[in-house]
């Protein structure tokens, strides 16, 4: 995936995200406060807007900073930090390798920013499992990335807004799992198809 290439993954999210703005607001509604889908769609919309050149690095980092400062609640700083930091290790043409190394630092950052780990019901339950599923498979397929966040249903969350709601946050997708589907999915078939 060169940067052009990155470019058309990043923008396509806006469209996704206008896609599946009410399916992440339904999930935030059951758990949170109902503006996932908003923040998420907000988002992108500034990156199809803001980033419209550079390298891969270049890019990657000017999506951090763009997230940063358009989504608010606790996933922009997540998603804005983890891409900046995502940016520091992505090569000018992002193979499958490279991929699998920039989910680690994705994982990594989110698990620190957010002092986070696994079985929490957040978007690290989904992000953490993408580099190893990378590199087994070959590629990242919706149905693999989709299981991920299908398994924090029955977990109880311990982080951010869904906490307060204890034991009743079993039996809801995580909204943030969800969406790191998408953005993980965008990322893979990039890399898939050159
Ligand atoms: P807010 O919770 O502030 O309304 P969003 O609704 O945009 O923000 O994002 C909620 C998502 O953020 C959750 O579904 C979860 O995946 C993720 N999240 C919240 N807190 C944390 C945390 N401490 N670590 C990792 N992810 C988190
Ligand atoms: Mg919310």
């Amino acid at each position: 995936m060169d940067s052009e290439k990155l470019i058309s993954q990043l923008h396509g999210l806006k469209a996704v995200f206008d896609d599946k703005e009410s399916e992440l607001t339904a999930l935030d509604r059951e758990i949170g406060d109902g503006d996932h889908g908003v923040n998420m769609k907000r988002g992108f919309s500034a990156v199809a807007e803001k980033v419209t050149e550079g390298s891969t690095q270049e890019i990657l980092k000017q999506t951090g900073m763009t997230l940063m400062s358009s989504i608010g609640g606790a996933s922009g700083p997540l998603y804005g930090f983890s891409f900046v930091k995502m940016s520091e290790v992505a090569e000018d043409t992002i193979d499958s390798e490279n991929l699998a190394t920039i989910l680690e630092v994705f994982a990594k950052t989110v698990g620190e920013k957010g002092k986070v780990s696994g079985g929490e019901k957040t978007m690290f339950d989904v992000i953490s499992k993408t580099a190893d599923l990378l590199r087994e498979k070959g590629s990242l397929d919706l149905k693999s990335l989709q299981a991920l966040a299908d398994d924090t249903e029955d977990m109880v969350a311990t982080k951010g807004r869904a906490a307060y709601f204890k034991e009743n946050s079993k039996g809801t997708i995580d909204p943030g799992a969800q969406s790191a589907v998408y953005v993980i999915q965008a990322l893979g078939e990039g890399v898939q198809n050159g």
